[in-house]
């Protein structure tokens, strides 16, 4: 766990006591703060009965706190916690800001911070694997799931991997990362922000905390991105901005976990991270082709009858969805769940990639009626259906992928668990189905096509 003299003897109180919230806490009171916490569920909050002061924040004097420490998951824009710890002149901040402050004292280091619309875990992955090829103390924490502040402390010259979230960033003011990198941008979790310009607004932010002498990395598929970058550009030192030339990067064909156009992105922000962390080219091209990538992205889950298996659940909009489909040049395409925008223009350009569509879930009568014009649409509404009808459908050479455009929660619990139902479901009709393979049906290979 990570400790800091600088919360001694300070009050804070903890609003949400998930993951990050519930690390906060107990690196919080071995700090020696006097920490008060709140969740709306009665069972983490009893957890703290007798350990800490249970009291909800919103409901008392917050005079003298040095913070209130809220998880990325509560919506600041309309919470009223912000109005009230405002009242009391009071922060309201996250478990990264808590970071930055422990920072002074942890041990000489350096701070990778990643965001971006698409690509997030992928790239701080692909970075913290190559940290490890390098020989380098290096750990993972933020949104990829792992509160940084429940990791072990690096010793001298380590690395910080943070994967962030605008979430995160919005609850943060004071982290110089090293090396930040933005991928992309494009429209999402615009019911938390004042239209686009508020998300990018906040994504632009990870950038302005950084100091003029360290290093910025930058995607280069929209316009927003580079709307960033070069006001990141005119407002430090030269030399600060970097901004990625994917084309430029040869031998995307020896990573097999890194496939697609979107990957190919993704390995140049990590390599260019990896440059500005002094990582030379022969540690960095071995660490790409023996990355193993993340489950539920892109993930090959089954290969049978000369049909690949493919579970992109964690595509929950269409711009993570289009580059899975420019990935492959035949393509059963099932999609739908709980929409996040109302069409799929993104997506069009690799239509021609899609031998056929299986819609589920809320959005696929929509989805069904925009892309019945152009490809032939079977209206699944369920998971188990859409992966029968699509493997009754394909040929040898073929490759059924769930890539859904959307969020999950209108069927299942969340990604992981609609990504872990749909292999279940794939083996489950393999099985059944058993049967000796076709001669020379060997399944396809991921392209750029
Ligand atoms: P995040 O952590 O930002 O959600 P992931 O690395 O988990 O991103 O990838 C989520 C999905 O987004 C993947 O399934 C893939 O389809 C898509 N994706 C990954 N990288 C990119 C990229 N650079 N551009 C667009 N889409 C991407």
């Amino acid at each position: 766990m990570i400790v800091s003299p600088a919360f001694a003897g300070k009050r804070f109180a903890v609003l949400g006591l998930a993951r990050s919230g519930l690390a906060s806490v107990e690196s919080l009171m071995a700090s020696g703060a006097d920490v008060t916490v709140w969740d709306s569920r009665e069972e983490p909050r009893a957890a703290f009965e007798g350990r800490c002061t249970v009291a909800d924040p919103l409901t008392i004097d917050l005079t003298g706190f040095a913070g209130v420490v809220v998880s990325p998951g509560v919506p600041l824009n309309r919470h009223p916690i912000a109005a009230h710890a405002a009242s009391f002149g009071v922060p309201v901040i996250g478990d990264i800001e808590l970071f930055a402050q422990a920072r002074a004292d942890l041990p000489p280091h350096k701070v990778v911070g990643i965001t971006g619309t698409n690509g997030k875990s992928t790239t701080t992955t692909l970075v913290h694997h190559i940290c490890k090829a390098a020989g380098l103390p290096t750990t993972m924490g933020g949104n990829i799931g792992l509160p940084i502040l429940g990791q072990e402390p690096l010793a001298s010259g380590g690395v910080y991997v943070l994967e962030l979230s605008s979430y995160q960033i919005d609850l943060t003011q004071g982290l110089a990362c090293d090396v930040a990198a933005l991928i992309n941008l494009s429209p999402d979790h615009l019911d938390r922000y004042d239209g686009f310009a508020g998300y990018a607004a906040s994504k632009a932010r990870l950038f302005q905390m950084q100091r003029a002498d360290q290093q910025a990395v930058f995607g280069c598929g929209d316009d927003d991105t580079l709307a960033i970058a070069a006001d990141a550009s005119a407002s430090h030192l030269q030399g600060f901005v970097h901004v990625i030339q994917p084309d430029a990067l040869d031998g995307q064909s020896a990573w097999p976990s890194l496939q697609g156009p979107h990957n190919l992105q993704n390995a140049a922000i990590a390599v260019e991270i990896a440059r500005q962390l002094g990582i030379a080219e022969d540690v960095w091209r071995p660490a790409l082709a023996s990355f193993v990538g993340l489950p539920h992205r892109m993930e090959r889950v089954a290969q049978a009858h000369g049909v690949l298996f493919v579970n992109d659940s964690k595509a929950t909009n269409p711009a993570s969805t289009a580059p899975a489909l420019g990935a492959y040049p035949r393509i059963h395409w099932i999609l739908g769940g709980l929409p996040k925008s109302d069409d799929l223009d993104e997506c069009a350009p690799y239509f021609s990639h899609v031998v056929a569509a299986y819609t589920i879930g809320e959005a696929g009568p929509r989805f069904a009626e925009i892309l019945d014009p152009v490809m032939p649409v079977t209206r699944s509404e369920m998971l188990c259906d859409a992966v029968r009808q699509a493997m009754e459908a394909a040929q040898p050479g073929d490759v059924v992928m769930l890539s859904p455009a959307c969020a999950s929660f209108d069927q299942f619990r969340d990604f992981e668990a609609r990504g872990d139902s749909f292999r279940q479901i794939v083996e489950a009709l393999i099985e059944d189905r058993a049967a000796p393979c076709p001669p020379g049906s060997g399944a396809p290979e991921a392209g750029t096509a």
